[in-house]
């Protein structure tokens, strides 16, 4: 499924096939959490050059249900995407539900945020919501420990995350020769281990040798510092076969995305630039730009003056803000619309750098460019 096109150096252009057409890498995925990347069409989407959108299980599974995404044909076809889609295992929501939550070897019983209701998943569960979902890339069910977190209890994660990936596989496997009809998702294994290196490697040497068609970093950007979470990336990186995607879970900012691309990794996804959009900030080409700020009130430049998109063409900052001041939909609209063309813009010129050799380069041009905060 993994096609490599090119390598600068450590970093990789390559190109992903699934049951729902194929999309290039270094991909970021905007994340769809009910199944709708927060005020954007489907259109928008594939307007602003996005290859894969991201589902989360757990919402899906809550509201509306697997049954009904499953009847509507799964999620690419249920929101009107009808390209590549990728689930997470619902493991990272359910965990974040700490006070709610029961964890045992088995899996995990949690109370619905929106109902109160009981759930039980397990890794056998979540595989068969995933299928029913319909994604063409399924992650397995992990234990993500929270940050920080203290190595026997980081132990722990590793040893479930391993002992769960096998159930999964296993499952997974089940699935795929029972439901002949449907969808094939591809699994992909996730490694944890905290901030500790012997644990990362210990998990990514035991997820690796599940032969996974894909392996995730997972575990990070919970809250470590920008240190920790790249040495922790150097360090689990080495252990993923190059011959198959590897995706760096819930990164990050522009400069993580490449720190990242220069190890190595193919996949990234991110709630950053559409919450931040929402909330008064989005990405420029000189830096993060909060536009709800005061200082923009009569400002009549667009939210990034070097943006060729829809909306950098036509509206301005002072709009945004009013837009913003006045909770007015268009403005959500508007802002996560660039934020979300700002990433995918981004991913677009890594992989052309990376495709004519000048990634390096372009590394350093972009980050001198977005730190002089020029324009803001
Ligand atoms: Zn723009």
């Amino acid at each position: 499924m993994f096609n490599l096109i090119a390598g600068d150096s450590n970093a990789r252009r390559g190109e992903i096939a699934t049951p729902h057409g194929v999309f290039q890498t270094p991909a970021f995925m905007p994340v769809g959490t009910s199944g709708a990347v927060k005020a954007l069409t489907s259109q928008d989407l594939e307007e602003c050059g996005a290859g894969i959108i991201l589902g989360n299980t757990y919402h899906l599974y809550l509201r509306p249900g697997t049954e009904i995404v499953k009847n509507q044909g799964g999620l690419a076809s249920f929101n009107g995407w009808n390209k590549p889609t990728l689930t997470d295992s619902g493991g990272f929501q359910v965990f974040s539900l700490k006070d709610i939550s029961k964890i045992n070897d088995d899996g995990v019983e949690f109370q619905s945020h929106y109902d109160g209701s009981r759930h039980l998943f397990t890794p056998e569960k979540v595989m068969e919501i995933e299928h029913d979902i319909g994604a063409d890339i399924i992650m397995a069910f992990d234990q993500c420990v929270p940050y920080p977190a203290d190595n026997k209890l980081a132990a722990e994660g590793v040893r479930r995350t391993y002992d769960w990936a096998k159930r999964c596989k296993e499952q997974h496997q089940r699935l795929l020769e029972w439901r002949t009809g449907d969808i094939k998702p591809s699994l992909f294994g996730i490694v944890q281990g905290s901030v500790y290196p012997d644990l990362r490697t210990q998990s990514a040497e035991q997820i690796v040798s599940l032969d996974f068609p894909g392996n995730a970093i997972g575990g990070l950007s919970v809250g470590e510092t920008k240190g920790e979470m790249e040495e922790m990336l150097a360090h689990t990186i080495q252990y993923l076969p190059e011959e198959k995607p590897r995706y760096f879970m819930g990164v990050g900012y522009p400069e993580d995305l490449l720190m990242a691309v220069s190890y190595g990794v193919d996949m990234f996804d991110c709630v950053l630039p559409t919450r931040n959009a929402r909330t008064g900030c989005v990405f420029t080409s000189d830096g993060p730009l909060v536009y709800r700020n005061a200082s923009y009130a009569d400002d009549s430049r667009p939210l990034d003056p070097n943006c060729d998109c829809k909306v950098c063409q036509r509206y301005s900052r002072s709009y945004l803000r009013h837009m913003y001041n006045q909770s007015e939909i268009t403005g959500m609209v508007l802002a996560t619309y660039h934020s979300t063309y700002f990433f995918q813009n981004l991913m677009r010129q890594i992989r052309s750098a990376i495709q004519e050799s000048r990634f390096a380069a372009f590394r350093t041009d972009f980050l001198e460019k977005y730190n002089s905060g020029e324009s803001i």
